[in-house]
């Protein structure tokens, strides 16, 4: 498989693609594909993450991504999509953990509290800083969806187990 560049943001992608998968242009040329919702218009890209085609009126470009309306709030960085934040670190540390034992790849932020102890609620700066950061867990682009899902099912057995007790 030979590789090109994407023109529009120089990613590397199969020359036989469709479209870039990391900013979601289309490739073919527009005209080629049809809107998922608007079967009558033209597209102007697919969706990084759920890859739904997407006319105008159903996409936006954020830093020159293509997404849905559905995922135009999710937080992208680089290749990475956020799956899960908290301002309980202790919360995204699991949300971390039962991601990695899935296989996922993962990137955090904010995790770096090392050495932070939270003093029962003081008003110092410091606090208060932690407190506006949440603890962020990144997965890649093409996995996001599937990421939400276990992050869904996860919650949903531990508010079942809580139910049982
Ligand atoms: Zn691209
Ligand atoms: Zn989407
Ligand atoms: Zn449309």
């Amino acid at each position: 498989m030979d590789y090109i560049n994407c023109k529009n943001c120089e990613g590397e992608i199969t020359e036989d693609s469709d479209f870039c998968p990391h900013c979601g242009v289309l490739l073919r040329g527009v005209g080629t594909l049809r809107c998922d919702t608007h079967p009558q218009r033209i597209s102007s890209g697919v969706c990084v993450i759920c890859r739904k085609v997407v006319c105008i009126e159903c996409s936006k470009v954020v830093k020159g991504r293509t997404l849905c309306h559905d995922h135009e709030k999710v937080e992208i960085r680089q290749d990475w999509a956020l799956a899960f934040q908290s301002t309980e670190i202790g919360d995204s540390e699991l949300v971390k953990a039962v991601l990695e034992s899935e296989g996922f790849q993962i990137q955090v932020q904010n995790f770096n509290s090392v050495g932070f102890v939270w003093d029962g609620g003081g008003d110092s700066p410091i606090s208060r800083s932690n407190i506006s950061k949440p603890a962020k867990v990144f997965v890649p682009i093409p996995e996001y969806i599937e990421a939400v899902g276990v992050i869904e099912d996860w919650n949903s057995s531990q508010t079942a187990e809580e139910a049982e007790q």
